[in-house]
């Protein structure tokens, strides 16, 4: 119908009328329209960087995310306005404040991203993941750890799945017997029943996971080992900054891995960038630390900063872990709360004998670790950044101040 009808129109104008309607249409592209596309053009800048909204008065504002400064927006958390951005040679490590739980945002040198664990399941703590993605602009994870299979590690992932890419996921060999586990492939639920000597999860959020990593197109599935290793490189100048992303535990085939105690699936892991060392050990237990032991005798990490071990629990971080690592920087992540009573005194006590620095989040708040390619000297707390309240108040065990005894 359309067709006709323009066919009809086009046979009534008279030929000399189409001519005059081209050449004014013509004149007018040059004196008028080519004026104003140009002026456009010229508040844009040369180099392209803003487009047709930029508010007016911002023509020559540095864009946001490269500079140290400018990083973050007005949500950026106290006492982080001058954390160098992660990134493009900065290894930034993010320990989020999610009360009693584990959750950290990692930003490696070569931009690749990482979430390891996302705290206990609650709209707070996606809100807190939220906060933190969105300053550091990261809309895909490149890797993923699961520590292991608890609540306060597993809480969020599912809100992880659905709202990031994942291209990479690395999790503990742990069956689930959520009855939601009979939607799962065939290679997804692995792990030993508690007959078989492992720890059975029975939880949904486990369950949820599980699924939310089936259902993740492209993901890359990796139930890890001390062989799950990876790393990346910066160049800048010529020259090669490495980053290693080493799993130390567990030391058994993938297929062995089992362990009566839900927490000692928690890898040992060390993240060694330009002579810095930080281990990560999610809520591993003194069966795991004494497999790190008898696994590299004499050949130990010495750690320049460690997450410690299950909140601060008198279960993880013996003296025999803690002599072997020699840590001069702790950042404990665990809420104010009064049933866990964590971090307990004694692994404080020992701390302090050690004149390990330590940092909690309850105290501090999020806390951030930046490693600079550029850096020639030592780790130090400058590299450390939150809200620091005194810290001598960190060597406070929650059992000291609830008055409570050790168990
Ligand atoms: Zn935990």
């Amino acid at each position: 119908m359309a067709r006709r009808k323009s066919k009809k129109l086009t046979v009534m104008l008279p030929a000399w009328v189409v001519v005059i309607i081209v050449i004014a249409s013509i004149a007018f592209y040059f004196f008028y329209l080519k004026d104003h596309i140009g002026s456009d053009t010229d508040k844009n800048g040369n180099n392209g960087n803003f487009s047709a909204a930029t508010p007016a008065g911002f023509e020559n504002l540095p864009e946001g995310g490269n500079g140290n400064n400018g990083n973050f927006s007005a949500a950026t958390p106290a006492g982080f306005e001058n954390l160098p951005e992660g990134g493009n040679g900065n290894l930034n490590i993010y320990f989020l404040d999610v009360g009693q739980g584990d959750c950290m945002i990692i930003k490696f040198p070569d931009n690749k991203t990482m979430i390891i664990d996302s705290g206990n399941v609650s709209s707070s703590n996606k809100q807190k993941i939220k906060q933190f993605t969105d300053l550091l602009n990261i809309t895909v994870f490149d890797y993923l750890l699961l520590t292991h299979a608890d609540a306060d590690h597993v809480g969020n992932f599912d809100y992880v799945f659905e709202n990031y890419e994942v291209k990479k996921v690395f999790r503990p060999n742990v069956l689930s017997t959520h009855a939601n586990a009979a939607n799962l492939n065939e290679g997804i639920n692995v792990g030993f029943s508690k007959a078989q000597g492992g720890t059975e999860a029975t939880s949904k959020i486990y369950c949820d996971f599980l699924l939310g990593l089936q259902n993740e197109e492209g993901c890359e599935d990796v139930v890890f080992n001390k062989d799950s290793d990876f790393g990346g490189t910066y160049t800048e100048g010529g020259r090669d900054y490495e980053y290693t992303f080493d799993f130390l535990t567990p030391v058994a085939e993938i297929t062995d891995i089992k362990y009566k105690n839900a927490n000692d699936y928690s890898p040992i892991v060390s993240l060694t960038y330009n002579g810095t060392v930080i281990l990560l050990t999610g809520d591993a237990e003194s069966v795991m630390e004494n497999e790190f032991l008898n696994g590299y005798k004499n050949n130990y990490p010495d750690c320049d900063l460690i997450k410690i071990g299950h909140h601060g629990a008198e279960t993880s971080s013996k003296q025999e872990f803690l002599s072997a690592v020699k840590p001069e920087y702790a950042v404990i992540q665990c809420g104010v709360t009064t049933s866990y009573k964590h971090p307990r005194q004694l692994i404080l006590d020992r701390l302090q004998a050690m004149q390990t620095s330590v940092y909690r989040t309850d105290t501090n708040g999020d806390i951030a670790v930046s490693v600079s390619y550029a850096d020639d000297y030592k780790f130090s707390s400058d590299k450390i950044y939150c809200v620091k309240s005194d810290m001598t108040e960190n060597y406070i065990g929650g059992d000291t101040v609830y008055n409570n005894s050790h168990s």
